[in-house]
């Protein structure tokens, strides 16, 4: 039997670490799946990490790593990918909105072969008006510029090693994970499954969050956003074309332009495009300044291998370039 690694970006978790490693452990001791548990604690401001020690104590799938500070979800399942040893390795939230259960049939289907198993939402869950109405715009955009369906994607996948190696060669700072999965190719399914409650603790995103988060994913995956610049562009041209020739007939039809207003519209309006335009590019050069910076995806400070049940310590020394 091969490896299955899963993958669970921890933040603020402490309440969520214990139940997660004994559900796990039922559904995939019970289904007679070998596996290790890659607990990437990002930086928690509460107990998390000494959750994961004490686990660890305990139970020798868990493998934690422990972020020098908040890297975000997208540092920590790279960490994660990167440090997992399996033969196939899950990402899955580990608040267990994403049923384990799940897990036995994605394996089960890279068993018959395929590499990627994608994780589908049938359906929300409990989200809140806006945020599911500010999710629907964005996954509409990405679906989109990226034309891979996104509306109901989800970090919840099974990728074989090949596939994440793959993932992992990859040299861009600024990963967007659930877009990355699919960018990546190869044998290709997807499972649906139904977000649960949330078990403990509460959602890590704000409105305000969401709304970076989706910028900078959109601007990590796809230029689409320039191409409005250059429509942008077009447009107020095509505009300053008719009306330069409307004032023109007017002036030698001798009907002089009372063209305030029109003067003003047209400079309020060109001048947000500019400024709109200059916007977007100036953010698109952010990011590239970003990527050329070269920065470490991640620093990790400690990590604990269940088995042997001690932590070493590495002094805030080890980052992503060093794998
Ligand atoms: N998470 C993380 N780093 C962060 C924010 C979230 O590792 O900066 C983890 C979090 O612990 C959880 C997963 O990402 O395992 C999904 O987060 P959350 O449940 O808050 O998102 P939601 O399910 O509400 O979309
Ligand atoms: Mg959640």
């Amino acid at each position: 039997m091969q490896l299955l690694s899963v993958v669970l970006p921890a933040y603020n978790e402490e309440d969520n670490i214990e139940r997660t490693c004994k559900v796990l452990h039922e559904i995939l001791g019970g289904a007679g799946i070998p596996y290790e548990l890659v607990m990437v604690d990002d930086g928690s401001r509460d107990r998390t990490w000494e959750m994961i020690l004490k686990v660890s104590e305990t139970d020798s799938h868990v493998y934690g790593v422990h972020f020098s500070r908040n890297f975000g979800k997208e540092a920590a399942v790279y960490a994660g990918l990167a440090k997992a040893t399996g033969d196939v390795i899950a990402v899955m939230d580990c608040d267990l909105q994403h049923p384990p259960e799940t897990l036995v049939e994605m394996y089960r289907l890279y068993q018959e072969g395929y590499e990627v198993i994608e994780g589908v939402k049938s359906d929300r869950g409990s989200e809140s008006a806006i945020h599911r109405k500010m999710a629907t715009i964005f996954y509409d955009f990405m679906t989109k510029a990226t034309g891979v369906d996104m509306q109901n994607a989800s970090d919840f996948k099974m990728m074989s090693r090949k596939a994440v190696n793959a993932v992992l060669s990859l040299p861009e700072r600024n990963m967007f994970f659930r877009a990355t999965s699919s960018w990546v190719g190869y044998k290709t399914t997807s499972v649906s499954f139904e977000v649960q409650e949330r078990q403990a603790g509460e959602s890590k995103w704000s409105t305000a969050s969401l709304v970076k988060y989706a910028f900078n994913n959109i601007v990590s995956f796809t230029t689409a956003p320039m191409q409005f610049v250059t429509i942008g562009g077009m447009v107020c041209f095509l505009f300053s074309v008719i009306l330069t020739i409307y004032s023109l007939v007017m002036k030698f039809t001798g009907n002089a332009v009372d063209g305030y207003t029109t003067l003003i519209i047209v400079l309020l309006f060109i001048g947000s495009m500019v400024m709109v335009s200059l916007g977007i590019i100036g953010y698109y050069i952010s990011k590239i300044y970003e990527e050329v910076q070269h920065r470490p995806r991640y620093i990790i400070s400690s990590t604990v291998r269940g088995e042997r049940g001690i932590t070493d310590e590495l002094n805030g020394s080890e980052n992503s370039d060093k794998e």
